[in-house]
């Protein structure tokens, strides 16, 4: 079911999604060669939690981290560990979200580590690209697969690939709520877009094919083919003058 919020649930929502940016940002601003994974998920626990805020993915499901960090081929839901040191060249997906007054906020970006080869920031540029393109899509009277199909076209035409079996969602009191937002299909199909609804729009574009595995721990997501991979994630508010984006640092 898919919940519309009021205009003032919405405005207690930018809160949480305003501290899930921050840490997002605060984030990006310990990757560099040397540092753990385990070492930027402790960091952002804290500064979330330094807001009176308490990190989503933390137990969600039996997520043992505040953050999900994934690296190169790694497109989604890393474990931080204590044995992943970056290294310069790397390139650094980090998803996370913070719940607060009751609503969840929920962003990724994939940072480089250090300087990057031109393949994987062009890989970078095209997938945090695609996600405006679906974002323009997130209009009243749109349907979802306004915005799947903006982010593939966005993506296929630059010859990467769009993950099929992770998609976006709608986001608010729940972390994960309906509908679900795949960053794939055909125009003009799907739920319809009302104004009140909060989705999470979130590319997972990798740089070969769009198949990925699960490997054991039941979380870590790679490639099939070993190739990097991008993820780019903002909630947004669908309203009547438009997207709203509401993963945004003061
Ligand atoms: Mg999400």
């Amino acid at each position: 079911m898919v919940v519309i919020k009021t205009a003032r649930e919405i405005s207690k929502m930018k809160d949480a999604c305003r501290i899930s940016a921050e840490a997002l940002r605060v984030a990006g601003e310990a990757v560099k060669p040397g540092v753990t994974t385990y070492e930027i998920d402790t960091i952002i626990r804290k500064y979330i939690e330094k807001q009176g805020a308490t990190p989503s993915f933390l137990g969600y499901g039996g997520f043992p981290a505040s953050a999900c960090i994934s690296v190169n081929n790694v497109v989604i839901h890393g474990i931080p560990s204590k044995k992943l040191v970056l290294k310069e060249g790397d390139i650094v997906s980090v998803d996370v979200g913070a719940y607060y007054g009751g609503f969840h906020g929920d962003n990724a970006y994939t940072f480089p580590c250090g300087s990057i080869s031109e393949n994987a920031q062009k890989l970078l540029d095209a997938t945090r690209e695609s996600l405006n393109e679906g974002i323009k899509q997130a209009l009243v009277g749109n349907r979802i697969g306004d915005i799947g199909s903006a982010v593939q076209q966005y993506v296929e035409a630059r010859s990467y690939s769009v993950v099929r079996d992770f998609v976006g969602h709608g986001v608010g009191a729940k972390l994960h709520e309906d509908p679900s937002v795949p960053n794939y299909g055909a125009p003009h199909r799907g739920v319809r877009l009302l104004p009140g609804m909060t989705i999470a729009i979130e590319p997972m574009v990798n740089e070969g094919k769009y198949q990925v595995r699960v490997l054991d721990d039941k979380w870590t997501t790679v490639t099939c083919d070993g190739k990097l991979s991008a993820h780019f994630e903002h909630t947004v508010a669908i309203t009547p003058d438009g997207p709203k984006i509401m993963t945004l640092c003061d």
